[in-house]
């Protein structure tokens, strides 16, 4: 296996917050470090990263499809996420060519651990973070960016040959204890300290038998902001019409999925489906016909019950399905598009539409 670095070695001093010193910045990216064996890397015990938690991560995969191209799924949605951590971080923003670039040649690299067609991905895990030493609390001089990835198979089941009616609905517990994000904090990059602080809730929520935390909003733990490492969509039917309902983006406290925003797009142009991202309470769940989380790992899973703790061994249960417990019809209809979009078999109208969302890896560049 093999991972891609690149270094940027930039004087912070110049980041002044506006366009020209971020260009300024950005600049300071370089194709150095290249294509290295997968192993440790070298960092000073001082490195931001290690002390402060300066350092942020993506996720996207490469799939192979079935005439042999390997893809890699809206890259550039991972790129623009990543330069706007890298803002909030004060890390200097890496330039779209420079994450896709890398992001590739890491591909190119590792091709042979790309599973075959419908049968798993190649995820790709691209870090960013300060590399120099630094005895202040502050940020760094020095930052790097790798990609290191591993073969993976369907995330709960899902994603293989058979549709997501397949994938077995998962019951999540809306923590009254744990909260992951609040407005102004970090909550909507993918900072890496985001990850360690949600552990324990999510240990817990493990040991209680649940598949899942469910994280609400710190202001009043009553709005649903986001599953463990995916998004939360509901379908509520009022009136005989349904509707899908995720968390709004607003108040930047959720993160902005790359697949929460393929499934409002599929769902709003391709099956005319009505979206609303706006705040959505728990209280709302009593009409849920349907939901399901969302994420690169996750793919689309549906979700069976939502568990709110109420107090010490105390709890309200909000069913979302109705009829069967699987995924319901909805879930299922944009699911299908998604992973015919992704794995180049879907219809050849949608397909053309949407090409420009895959990015082919070809073996030379
Ligand atoms: N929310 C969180 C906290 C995540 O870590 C992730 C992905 O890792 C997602 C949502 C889903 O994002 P994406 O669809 O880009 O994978």
């Amino acid at each position: 296996m093999y991972l891609h670095t690149v270094n940027a070695t930039t004087a912070l001093s110049t980041f002044d917050g506006s366009g020209g010193g971020t260009d300024q910045l950005a600049s300071g990216w370089n194709t150095g470090g290249g294509i290295i064996p997968h192993g440790p890397l070298p960092l000073p015990p001082s490195a931001t990263v290690l002390n402060y938690g300066q350092g942020l991560f993506e996720g996207l995969k490469a799939f192979r499809r079935e005439d042999g191209k390997i893809v890699i799924f809206r890259p550039y949605k991972n790129a623009e996420r990543c330069r706007s951590g890298c803002t909030r971080l004060l890390i200097p923003p890496v330039p779209d060519d420079v994450f896709v670039s890398a992001v590739k040649q890491c591909v190119r690299a590792n091709a042979q651990y790309v599973p075959p067609y419908r049968q798993g991905a190649l995820y790709l895990r691209p870090l960013v973070f300060g590399s120099g030493a630094k005895l202040g609390v502050s940020a760094s001089d020095e930052f790097t960016l790798c990609v290191w990835c591993s073969p993976v198979g369907n995330y709960f089941g899902g994603g293989g040959k058979g549709g997501v009616e397949d994938v077995p609905p998962i019951t999540l517990l809306a923590s009254n204890v744990y909260r992951r994000s609040c407005e102004g904090g970090v909550g909507g990059t993918k900072f890496i300290g985001n990850y360690a602080a949600v552990f324990k809730c999510q240990s817990e929520t493990k040991m209680k038998g649940f598949n899942e935390a469910l994280f609400l909003d710190a202001n009043t733990g009553r709005g649903i902001e986001e599953a463990g490492a995916s998004n939360f969509f509901a379908v509520l039917e009022k009136g005989g019409k349904k509707t899908l309902v995720t968390p709004g983006l607003d108040k930047g406290t959720i993160l902005p999925g790359v697949t929460r925003d393929t499934v409002i797009r599929v769902a709003r142009e391709v099956l005319g489906i009505t979206v609303e991202e706006r705040r959505l309470s728990l209280d709302e769940l009593g009409s849920c016909v349907e939901a399901f989380c969302c994420g690169t790992g996750a793919s689309l899973t549906p979700v069976g019950e939502v568990v709110e703790e109420i107090g010490e061994g105390e709890e309200k249960k909000y069913k979302c399905w109705r009829g069967e417990r699987k995924a319901g019809e909805i879930t299922r209809r944009i699911y299908d598009v998604i992973q015919g979009i992704m794995w180049g078999d879907g219809e050849e109208e949608i397909e053309e539409k949407y090409g420009e969302w895959v990015e082919v890896v070809e073996p030379e560049e």
